[in-house]
């Protein structure tokens, strides 16, 4: 019989979600993580009062109507949570003194870029008609519903699906910069481009607006260090065990078999099967050396893009922003003048105000973030100086300010606290590859992924399995737990044993 003991490395949302699954399936697990904290890339820190939250704008699966908030109740971060749907979903303020609004609602957006630009009425309808395509894939039976709704539910799912085929595999084959380029009018141009990566599928912007106009994207009251403990609680409720502070190394193996790990201190820890929930560059070029790859399992590290690293902004501000609206992305803002910030062109700034969420700051006061695009490489050259590296934080806190000023005059004075995380940060707390925020980005190139899922496994290797966001193109944190059920899910096909979950 297989020895039913498990290590997870990482306790990221997906290493915690395949520890829920593996002790719910009757595994005996153990996650090793190297930070303090449960939640990987989902966290947040303290600073002088104010919570700045590193992650969470918005949750797939929120609205307790659609068919994922199941799962998200197996793992416990649906349950108790109060989600937030914002109206908007970003202000894309021009220089012509115009404002792009992205509306949640997809008939209120698609009424709003109709009068803001009528010539281009034809790409604008043709955009919004994926989006409703996205709402309608997204009408998925439910245990909740009675057996006949389910049963209609699946049949016009179905319909849907076989009839819109083809237009969905020509929204994955287009790019934002394609579709953009049909724009005609600027400053819509540019609102669109700016918004997402311009190699992008396109999908995922209409998917994501689908999910938004059916109140299915909350932002969750609290943030994310919050979810990142409910699931780390349901873990440990269910039996698993956590292991902080202990970076694991090397991948033990003995006749292509993963038999163990060795941790930072040398020692090591040895099971039936392992999980790696960590980095996906790390896992299969460090900790296994390299010795389990071909090309299938290279070429998205050789040619696919990632999501950039970031410089991340944190500030405390001693205001209200009552009369500003609640978005699920921010504000973007144009500068007077471009100004290089962290080694990039900028020449606008995305400010991310959570009014929508009191609990980040305290009474009166608001916690905003500032997201910059940054350049790995760029950071990687500047850490090895120090003083040099500490100097340009200080800098861009005080670029950061002063842009602010030009948008909300007076807000200088009213700042109590400024933070800086730069991509040698986000890299130290949570080893991702080139300090990348999501992992490999879906583009038109490596689209049918969305159909075909990465292999978990790697070629040649026995027991060894990998999750999250390296082997889920798109990332985020809803793609994160179901790929930690999606393992547990052929570790039990594996063993002849039925997947069992249930959310208590
Ligand atoms: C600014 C920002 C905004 C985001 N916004 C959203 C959003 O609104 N919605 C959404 O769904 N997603 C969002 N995401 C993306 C989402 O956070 C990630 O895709 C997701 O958290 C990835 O989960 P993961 O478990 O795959 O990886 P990770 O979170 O990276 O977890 C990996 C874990 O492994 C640990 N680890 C690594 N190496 C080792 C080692 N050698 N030994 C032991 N432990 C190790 C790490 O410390 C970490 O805890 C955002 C991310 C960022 C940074």
């Amino acid at each position: 019989m297989q020895d039913k003991s498990i290590l997870i490395i990482g306790a990221g949302f997906a290493g915690l979600a395949a520890g829920i699954y593996a002790q719910m399936n009757g595994y005996r697990s153990q996650i090793y993580e190297m930070h303090t904290l449960p939640g990987g890339l989902c966290t947040a820190w303290k600073r002088k009062g104010y919570t700045i939250d590193g992650c969470i704008h918005w949750l797939v699966g929120s609205s307790p109507q659609s068919a994922s908030n199941r799962i998200w109740r197996e793992v416990g971060v649906a349950q108790g949570r109060e989600f937030v749907n914002a109206d908007e979903y970003m202000r894309y303020e021009g220089a012509d003194g115009r404002t792009v609004i992205f509306y949640s609602n997809i008939d209120r957006l698609e009424q709003h870029l109709i009068a803001l630009s009528p010539k281009d009425e034809a790409v604008i309808r043709e955009f919004t008609r994926a989006v409703r395509l996205g709402i309608a894939l997204d009408q998925q039976p439910t245990d909740q519903d009675a057996p006949l709704v389910k049963l209609g539910k699946a049949i016009r799912l179905g319909w849907t699906f076989l009839t819109c085929r083809k237009d969905l595999m020509r929204w994955m084959n287009t790019s934002t910069d394609q579709f953009v380029e049909r724009i005609q009018d600027p400053l819509l141009r540019e609102a669109f481009k700016s918004t997402w990566p311009s190699n992008f599928s396109m999908i995922f912007m209409a998917f994501t607006f689908s999910y938004l106009s059916d109140q299915n994207a909350g932002y969750p009251i609290g943030g994310s260090l919050p979810m990142s403990q409910a699931l780390e609680q349901r873990y440990l409720g269910l039996g698993g065990q956590i292991h902080y502070s202990q970076r694991v190394e090397k991948i033990l193996v003995e006749h292509d078999r993963a038999v163990g790990i060795r941790l930072a201190d040398g020692s090591e820890v040895r099971a039936g099967r392992v999980i790696s929930a960590a980095d996906g560059h790390a896992t299969i070029f460090d900790m296994l050396d390299g010795r389990y790859t071909d090309e299938k399992v290279r070429e998205p590290y050789e040619k696919w893009p990632v999501f950039p690293s970031l410089v991340y902004v944190g500030l405390g501000v001693n205001r209200t922003f009552a009369d500003e609206p609640k978005t699920v992305s921010g504000i973007s803002f144009p500068l007077r003048q471009p100004q290089e910030i962290g080694g990039e062109q900028v020449e606008r700034i995305d400010a991310h105000i959570f009014n929508q969420d009191p609990t980040l700051a305290p009474p009166g006061k608001t916690a905003l973030t500032v997201m910059l695009t940054a350049d790995y490489a760029y950071w990687k050259e500047l850490g090895r100086d120090p003083a040099a590296y500490t100097e340009k934080k200080d800098q861009i806190a005080r670029q950061i300010v002063a842009a602010l000023e030009e948008r909300f005059p007076g807000i200088g004075g009213q700042i109590e606290m400024v933070d800086v995380a730069t991509p040698l940060t986000f890299e130290r707390y949570t080893g991702n590859w080139k300090g990348s925020f999501e992992g490999f980005m879906i583009t038109p190139e490596n689209a049918n992924v969305i159909l075909k899922p990465m292999s978990q496994r790697l070629p040649g290797l026995e027991n060894f399995y990998m999750c999250g966001q390296w082997v889920e193109p798109g990332g985020g944190l809803p793609t994160g737990i179901m790929s930690g059920r999606r393992l547990l899910q052929a570790v039990c096909k594996e063993d002849n044993q039925r997947f069992i979950s249930r959310a208590d």
